[in-house]
C-alpha cells in the first residue's frame, strides 16, 4: 500500500455534518448583506506578490513572514495567495473604474492563506467574511459597516462580542506621534525585544501591536497617537461615536489598536471576545482611504472589515448556539427493487414540487431488509418514511408513515397526484 497523502499542515477539511454549519453561517451572511444592500464581490485567490507588499505595507506580520508566495512557472511572476481580501477587492474596483458612477458597497466570503503557527483559532487556511464601501469618506459609512458587523454577531446568536474603537489620525498626524514613538523606544531601548529593536526606525507603530508580555507594560506607558490628532481627524471620531451612542452600541476607546497592515487611518475598530484566549479577535477593520491609489489606483476613500469564520463558529460552538441542521422531509424505503421505477418518478415529483427526499439506495446484494431500511430512515432525521410497498403500488397507492410521531402513524396517498399531497410533507409547509 502507498502511503497515506494528507492535507497541508493548518489547512482543514470542512466534513458534514459540520458543513452543514458553515452553509447555515453563510445564509445567515447573505441575508445580512440583502438588508444592508450589499453586493457580492468574487475576486482571485491568487494575485500578484506587489499588490500586499505595498498594499499591507512591508514592515507587516503578514508581509514579513506569514505569505505563500511563488513563482509563475511560465514567467517567473512573483504571485501570492491571499492572505487577507481587501487589497484584491481594492485592486479589482481600480481595475475596472467601478466607482466611476459613485460609491460602492461590497461584500466576500472566501479562504485566506497565511504561514502561521497553527493552533485553536488560527490556521494556515482559514476563511473570511468582508465588506468594503468604497467611495464614501464620511463617518457615517463608517458607522454602518461597525453596526452591520454587530447585526451579523447578533443573527448569529452572540451576545457577548465587545466593540474596541480607536482613531489612526491621518498620514501627517501618524508622523508626528512616530517621532515621538522612536524616542520613547530610543530611550528605553534595553527593553525592547529582537522583532522591536528591528522595527524600531522601520514601523514603531507596529510595536505597539506586539503580542510579547514582557513589553505590554512598555507598551501601555507609551505616546499617545489621540494626543497627536487635528481638528478633523477628532471630527471623524467624534461622529463615529455619536452614531454608536445613537444605537445604544456600548464601546471601549483602546488607544492601542493599530491593526495588522499599514492601510488603516482614522476609525479602526474590533469586534473582541475573551472566550478564545489570544485568538480573541473575531473581527477586525477600518478605514483605508490611501489605499485604491497605493496600489495604482484613482484615489478614493474607503472602509470595510474582516470577519474570522473559524472564530465566529467556535464562538458559536462555546456558547452551544443551536444550530438549525437540515434533515430530509423524507426517506423513501423500497422493499423490492421493482418498485425502483415507480417510486423514482414519484420521488422526482415530490423533490419538484420542493420536498427534499433521501432515496434509499441498495448495494449490489440488493435493497437490505426492510428492517435495516427503516433504521437508516430514522437516522437520516426524516419526518417521514415514504414506503413503496407492492401490495400499495397494485393499489396505485404509496404508504406514508410518521417517523417522528406515532400518534400520526400510517396513511396512503394516490401515485397518480404527488403534487396533491407534497405540500403536507414539507418541514417549512
Ligand atoms: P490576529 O491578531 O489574531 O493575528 P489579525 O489582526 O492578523 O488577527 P486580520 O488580518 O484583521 O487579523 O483578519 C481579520 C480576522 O480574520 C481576524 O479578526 C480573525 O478573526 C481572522 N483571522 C486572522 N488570521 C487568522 C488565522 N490565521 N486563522 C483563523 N482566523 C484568522
Ligand atoms: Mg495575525
Amino acid at each position: 500500500m502507498s502511503e497515506q497523502v494528507k492535507a497541508v499542515k493548518g489547512m482543514n477539511d470542512i466534513l458534514p455534518p459540520v458543513s452543514a454549519r458553515w452553509e447555515w453561517f453563510e445564509d445567515v451572511v447573505r441575508a445580512l448583506m440583502r438588508r444592508y444592500a450589499y453586493q457580492n464581490i468574487r475576486t482571485p485567490i491568487v494575485e500578484h506578490t506587489p499588490l500586499f507588499v505595498r498594499g499591507l505595507g512591508e514592515v507587516t506580520d503578514i508581509v514579513e513572514k506569514e505569505m505563500y508566495s511563488f513563482e509563475d512557472k511560465l514567467n517567473g511572476d512573483p504571485l501570492t495567495l491571499r492572505p487577507e481580501g481587501t487589497a484584491g477587492v481594492v485592486r479589482a474596483v481600480a481595475e475596472h473604474s467601478m466607482l466611476y458612477d459613485g460609491g460602492k458597497r461590497l461584500y466576500y466570503i472566501g479562504q485566506m492563506f497565511r504561514h502561521e503557527r497553527p493552533q485553536k483559532g488560527r490556521y494556515r487556511q482559514f476563511h473570511q467574511v468582508g465588506v468594503e464601501a468604497l467611495g464614501f469618506a464620511g463617518p457615517d459609512v463608517d458607522a454602518e459597516v461597525i453596526l452591520m458587523a454587530r447585526s451579523l454577531l447578533r443573527d448569529l446568536g452572540l451576545t457577548d462580542v465587545r466593540l474596541e474603537l480607536n482613531s489612526l489620525g491621518q498620514p501627517a498626524e501618524r508622523q508626528a506621534h512616530r517621532a515621538a514613538l522612536i524616542s520613547y523606544f530610543e530611550a528605553h531601548q534595553d527593553q525592547l525585544d529582537e522583532e522591536a529593536r528591528r522595527r524600531l526606525h522601520s514601523n514603531p507603530l507596529r510595536i505597539l501591536d506586539t503580542k510579547n508580555p514582557a513589553m505590554q507594560a512598555l507598551v501601555e506607558a507609551a505616546p499617545k497617537l489621540m494626543d497627536y490628532l487635528g481638528e478633523a481627524s477628532l471630527a471623524h471620531l467624534a461622529a463615529v461615536r455619536a452614531a454608536l451612542d445613537a444605537v445604544g452600541q456600548p464601546y471601549t476607546l483602546n488607544p492601542r489598536l493599530v491593526r495588522g497592515m499599514d492601510y488603516y487611518n482614522l476609525t479602526v475598530f474590533e469586534w473582541v471576545t475573551d472566550r478564545l484566549g489570544s485568538q480573541g479577535t473575531v473581527c477586525g477593520g477600518g478605514r483605508y482611504d490611501g489605499l485604491i491609489e497605493q496600489i495604482g489606483g484613482k484615489a478614493a476613500p474607503a472602509v470595510g472589515w474582516g470577519l474570522g469564520i473559524e472564530r465566529v463558529l467556535a464562538l458559536i460552538d462555546d456558547a452551544g448556539i443551536e444550530v438549525p441542521l437540515p434533515v430530509p422531509d423524507v426517506y423513501a424505503v423500497l422493499p423490492d427493487a421493482s418498485a425502483l421505477g415507480t417510486a423514482i418518478a414519484v420521488i422526482e415529483a415530490l423533490r419538484a414540487a420542493g420536498v427534499s427526499v433521501q432515496m434509499h439506495a441498495g448495494g449490489k446484494d440488493g435493497q437490505g431488509s426492510f428492517k435495516s431500511q427503516f433504521k437508516k430512515a430514522d437516522a437520516s432525521g426524516a419526518r417521514f418514511a415514504l414506503v413503496f410497498g407492492g401490495d400499495e403500488l397494485a393499489q396505485g397507492m404509496v404508504a406514508v408513515k410518521s417517523l417522528r410521531d406515532a400518534a400520526i402513524g400510517q396513511r396512503l396517498e394516490p401515485l397518480a397526484d404527488v403534487t396533491g399531497w407534497a405540500q403536507s410533507l414539507r418541514g417549512n409547509a
